[in-house]
């Protein structure tokens, strides 16, 4: 198993669901993690999962749809381990609904806390990735950002932005040894999904060959394994995790 020992990981979203996944997977193998996400007490449940395995993490409080709570976060999470080397942008939500149907804020909600949170926190981190010259960023997109969703216009333009933005990027930080890669996760049985009815649900297993829906923690062993020191030689990728249901 890659070890990350000596590494800080960032993780947005860490309450619940994949972020938590993450969390709890780049702990075991050996990182320091900060937890990031707006809900304090589900934060602190997952620092004492973490302790109790004898791991390191601290909870900061963070709105990814807030500039200034990006801001102050970065700063207070730098002002205590004093590097991030591994940054995990994985908050997110979704508005559902027809394009003719969506609101305005559906689509703002959407793209801001996605897309625009995750520019702003990697802005607010690289900088000291670049003077480590080391770093990794994973930016966790969405198969409904390869193939589209109906209903889904916001969150799919958001999930394909990310895999821009993470191209982009890779392009520009390469040269100081920062990777930047995306997860695509399929159907993840998380309380995202949660909300899909049981036709929902067989319309979606039927589209995936191994048939099964995927877990919290698939996705989060195809991040440890990108934010370790074996993956150094990949960047600019999207790392689909979906059960073969798309097949890029
Ligand atoms: P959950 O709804 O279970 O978790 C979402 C996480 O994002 C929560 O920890 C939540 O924390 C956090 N979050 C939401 N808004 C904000 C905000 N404004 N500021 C900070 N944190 C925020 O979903 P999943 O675990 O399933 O999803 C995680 C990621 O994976 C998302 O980006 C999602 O789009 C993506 N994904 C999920 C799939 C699935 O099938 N489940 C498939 C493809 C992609 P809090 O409420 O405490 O702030």
């Amino acid at each position: 198993m890659p070890t990350l020992e000596g590494k800080t990981a960032l993780i947005t979203g860490a309450s619940q669901g994949i972020g938590r996944a993450c969390a709890l997977v780049l702990a075991r193998a050996g990182a320091t993690v900060a937890l990031a996400a707006r809900n304090e007490s589900k934060l602190n449940e997952v620092a004492a999962e973490i302790a109790a395995f004898g791991g390191t993490a601290k909870p900061f409080t963070l709105d990814v749809s807030s500039e200034e709570s990006i801001k102050a976060t970065a700063k207070a999470v730098l002002e205590h381990f004093g590097t991030v080397h591994v940054l995990v942008n994985n908050a997110g939500i979704t508005r559902d609904t027809l394009l003719l149907r969506m609101k305005r804020s559906d689509w703002d909600d959407v793209i801001t806390t996605n897309l625009t949170g995750t520019f702003l926190l990697t802005q607010a981190l690289i900088g000291q990735m670049l003077k480590a010259r080391w770093g990794r960023i994973i930016n966790i997109s969405s198969v409904v950002g390869q193939t589209g969703q109906a209903g889904q216009a916001n969150y799919a333009a958001s999930k394909a932005g990310l895999i821009g933005f993470t191209k982009s990027l890779a392009r520009e930080l390469a040269s100081r040894h920062i990777t930047v890669n995306a997860v695509a996760p399929g159907y993840i049985e998380t309380a995202m999904t949660a909300v899909l009815d049981e036709k929902q649900r067989t319309a979606m297993l039927s589209q995936i060959p191994l048939g099964r829906p995927g877990s919290d923690d698939d996705i989060a062993h195809a991040v440890r394994f990108l934010a370790s020191d074996e993956a150094a030689y990949i960047t600019g990728h999207v790392l689909d995790v979906n059960g073969g249901m798309y097949m890029g």
